[in-house]
């Protein structure tokens, strides 16, 4: 245990812990996990009222992850994976929020977090090398580290629209969708957002709702997910399975146990060869089909290929020619936006009771009392369903006050991008590590396969402070500035960021455009991140406990 770590119950003195970790989703319950394992005291506050996080609070109809269940989850156990037994080829919400409450207990997790509890400040003492934070119970504690796993897609984004303080129905972000569930049975219910969530949860709301209309402003492409249960052969084999998987996942780009594809380029093989394997993939469905090619992303060519062939496939499941035509009036390459794996999406317009209203053409001007008007028409409804998004990657760090050398606030440091070595730290916030932060792969990759290697990496470098008596961790700003420009340029080789969406902070106004988001592959960045470790943690400048010089 580190020195001066103590729990001190004087109700004037604020608690110290080693470490602080803000989150209790799948990145702060393997953080805490690892963080005891170092000896160290951690507490971990939560603002929400179970364990989870992304799995906690995005509950709407329809959510489940589209990383096959295989591969969205942890490998650190493996009594834990022989014996969760996955169900279905894509975990629901409910399955997936089981399987962190199980995590959980297993672990024994709960005793250190604090639920219903939000980090509202953490602000650096510069003499101390101690971290002061607030919460949202008014309480303040201190820690050596602070470690967040506030996520990198859970500040919500509800547009303002004029007059939506005048609804005299039900309106509600997807991210916020009540424990019990709404019943819209008998409801006229409006969707604004066609993302990855609107796509997931227009298919059931239609299934019970009076009327549904979905309020698309872009359209997208979506992939079949193909899902299936997984019966117990399966079950077996891929208990059997998980370390060769481990290892594929290891050695690939996106962090997921698929083999590479079977050419590298569209452009290399014959039209029915290639016809051959965009075939073979829509039928595989789910995320992989992003990389039927290695140079989908790349190649614009190439790119444009596999978009005419899922565009054709999409027309083939709209019944009426206008609507089929306004869901593929796509003004992006396929992958330049979140591809969004779907489950009867486009078959649902050929619903009676489901109407497809155009807002790019005819813009949303107001929310009434009654329903929505857009510049063309009005549309009575009982229930608005935001599926509007978040604030994606620096939005759950900048919504806290983030205080670090000097009170300088991590708002004005990132008030023209967010500049971070590895996605790990930013310098001038000693002690501070993200987990999934700006710069790292992030949702670029099977994120919580991702989040181990984070929390794994920050435990290895906070063993190695323990070992040599370092007290504080900073990163040095040329390295940082050398990483972000890294992260920028490999972003410029792809087609990721050539059109405006959260991934590039468009969806948010006033915030500073780019990718953030390290592109150049996990397998590499793994690389990268073992390389600089075992080079003395090379961009890293700590100071030795009881010594304000830096090493
Ligand atoms: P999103 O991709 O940002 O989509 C938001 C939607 O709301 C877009 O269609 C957007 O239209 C629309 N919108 C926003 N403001 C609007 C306005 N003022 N008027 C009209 N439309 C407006 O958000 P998301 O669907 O929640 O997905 C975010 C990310 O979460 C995904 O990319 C993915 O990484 C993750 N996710 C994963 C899963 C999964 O694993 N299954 C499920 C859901 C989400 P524009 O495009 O025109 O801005």
């Amino acid at each position: 245990m580190i020195r001066d770590a103590c729990l001190i119950e004087d109700p004037t003195t604020p608690q110290e812990f080693d470490v602080v970790i803000i989150g209790a989703g799948a990145a702060g319950l393997y953080a805490l996990h690892r963080m005891r394992g170092l000896g160290l005291s951690a507490r971990v506050f939560e603002k929400g009222d179970g364990v989870g996080g992304t799995w906690f609070w995005n509950r709407y109809p329809g959510a489940r992850c589209d990383v096959e269940s295989w591969d969205y989850c942890y490998t650190f156990s493996e009594e834990l994976e022989q014996e969760w037994e996955w169900t279905e080829r894509f975990p629901t919400q409910p399955e997936l929020e089981r399987y962190f409450n199980h995590v959980a207990d297993r672990f024994d997790l709960r005793r250190d977090i604090e639920f219903d509890t939000r980090v509202d400040q953490a602000r650096f003492d510069d003499d101390r090398n101690r971290w002061i934070i607030r919460t949202s119970s008014d309480v303040t504690v201190s820690a050596r580290f602070v470690v967040s796993a506030a996520g990198c897609l859970s500040e919500v984004n509800t547009p303002r629209f004029e007059g939506a303080e005048t609804f005299e129905g039900q309106q509600i972000h997807t991210a916020r969708w009540p424990k019990g569930g709404i019943n819209v049975t008998g409801m006229r219910v409006g969707v604004i957002g066609t993302g990855s969530t609107g796509v997931q949860a227009i298919p059931q709301l239609a299934k019970q709702a009076e009327h549904l209309f979905v309020f698309q402003r872009t359209p997208q492409f979506a992939i079949p997910a193909r899902n299936r249960p997984i019966d117990d052969d399966a079950l077996e084999e891929l208990k059997h399975n998980y370390r060769e998987r481990w290892e594929l996942k290891k050695a690939s780009p996106v962090g997921m146990g698929r083999r590479p594809p079977e050419v590298s380029s569209a452009l290399e093989v014959d039209e029915a060869t290639r016809t051959r394997i965009l075939e073979d993939s829509w039928a595989l469905g789910g995320p992989g089909f992003a990389r039927t090619f290695d140079d989908v992303m790349t190649n614009a060519d190439s790119n444009q290929l596999t978009s005419e062939f899922v565009q054709d496939k999409i027309r083939e499941k709209v019944e009426d020619s206008a609507v089929a035509e306004s869901l593929l009036a796509i003004d992006h390459p396929l992958g330049a936006r979140r591809l969004i794996v779907e489950i009867d999406y486009f078959e649902t317009y050929n619903r009676p009771n489901v109407t497809l209203v155009d807002v790019a053409a005819a813009p949303i001007e107001e929310i009434t009392p009654r329903g929505l008007r857009t510049t063309e028409d009005s549309y009575d409804l009982d229930l608005i369903v935001y599926a509007t998004g978040f604030d994606g990657m620096t939005g759950a760090l900048l919504a806290m006050d983030i205080q670090g050398v000097g009170g300088l606030p991590l708002r004005a440091k990132w008030s023209d991008g967010a500049g971070t070595y590895l996605g790990l730290v930013a310098s001038g916030f000693p002690n501070l590590f993200m987990i999934t932060g700006p710069g790292s792969p992030a949702v670029f990759s099977n994120v919580i396969f991702s989040i181990e290697q984070h929390v794994d990496w920050i435990t290895d470098c906070l063993a190695h402070m323990l070992e040599n008596n370092l007290d504080r961790i900073d990163s040095d700003p040329e390295a940082e500035a050398e990483w972000t420009r890294q992260v920028h340029e490999i972003a410029a080789q792809t087609i990721v960021g050539k059109t405006d969406s959260w991934w590039t902070g468009a969806n948010i106004e006033g915030k500073p455009r780019g990718v953030t988001f390290y592109l150049g592959g996990t397998h590499t960045y793994r690389e990268i991140c073992e390389e600089i470790a075992a080079n003395g943690y090379k961009g890293f400048v700590f100071q030795p406990a009881g010594n304000s010089a830096t090493v």
